[in-house]
């Protein structure tokens, strides 16, 4: 999303920003909103975990979580509004940089100073792809934990990056069952598990994350990606493929969680 989003709009300069939806952007009114991004150029655009952060010329930030359904859209001023754009930002290139969310689960915060971040983005883990995860960090979150794997997993300020999907595919890979407490699991496998996750999202991140995104093609929609790259994930009553065995879904913690009953056995 950060790579998609990044050509379109470093070196742009916001001409007027609409809130639409309130609960985007809770912590400020429509007006405010509007007040505090105009006239403001974007530098570039980073990531922590699963914020994206415009940063913004006068050392601002404007962190954004798209949750479930967000997304952004790229338009031209041509362009019809498509459904659920609760934030506009009117580019200096004519663009518009939409921001759609069909189940407004998705936020929106205006951070001041990049340089004090808020404890929401200092309280998360290490990136998972950075040399700052490793090994030993890994194997002592987890004796440190009687939580199941699968529930440690999805804690960002454990384990940074994986949501439900990824979780589900890294203990299919790792041949962990997912309701095993962190604390029981042996260091091999704990090494295992280490190696899976990381093989997990670089294989996610090759493949266009679970949307393949191109906001500068056509109208800067997203296309579902045509085939499933997960092993497990919504494969329920699926063989599986390294043994046949039907893949069963259970729901743990809340969300469905996907595994070979075999494989995964312990
Ligand atoms: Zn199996």
């Amino acid at each position: 999303m950060v790579r998609a989003l990044r050509p379109i709009v470093t070196g742009r300069r916001i001409l007027a920003a609409e809130l639409n939806l309130k609960r985007t952007a809770p912590e400020l009114s429509r007006a405010a909103f509007g007040r505090q991004l105009r006239n403001l150029r974007i530098t570039g655009v980073g990531r922590r975990g699963k914020y994206i952060l415009f940063e913004l010329e006068s050392g601002r930030l404007l962190a954004t979580h798209l949750r479930m359904t967000g997304k952004f859209l790229s338009l031209t001023a041509d362009d019809a509004l498509p459904p659920y754009a609760h934030v506009v930002f009117y580019l200096d290139d004519e663009r518009r940089l939409v921001f759609c969310d069909m189940r407004q689960f998705g936020r929106m915060r205006l951070i001041r100073d990049a340089s004090r971040l808020p404890k929401e983005l200092t309280a998360l883990a290490p990136e998972p792809l950075s040399d700052e995860f490793t090994e030993e960090y890994f194997l002592e979150t987890l004796s440190r934990s009687r939580r199941s794997l699968k529930q440690l997993l999805l804690d960002q300020t454990r384990v940074l990056g994986l949501g439900n999907i990824y979780a589900v595919e890294a203990l299919f890979l790792a041949r962990i069952n997912p309701t095993k407490p962190a604390n029981r699991l042996s260091k091999s496998r704990a090494r295992k598990l280490y190696q899976a996750i990381r093989q997990i999202l670089r294989e996610a991140i090759d493949a266009g994350s679970t949307l393949r995104i191109d906001l500068a093609d056509g109208n800067g929609s997203y296309f579902e990606t045509p085939e499933r790259f997960w092993r497990v994930y919504e494969r329920e009553g699926e063989p599986c493929v390294n043994c046949g065995t039907r893949i069963r879904r259970i729901v743990h913690g809340g969300r469905s969680t996907y595994y070979c009953p075999r494989c995964q056995r312990n």
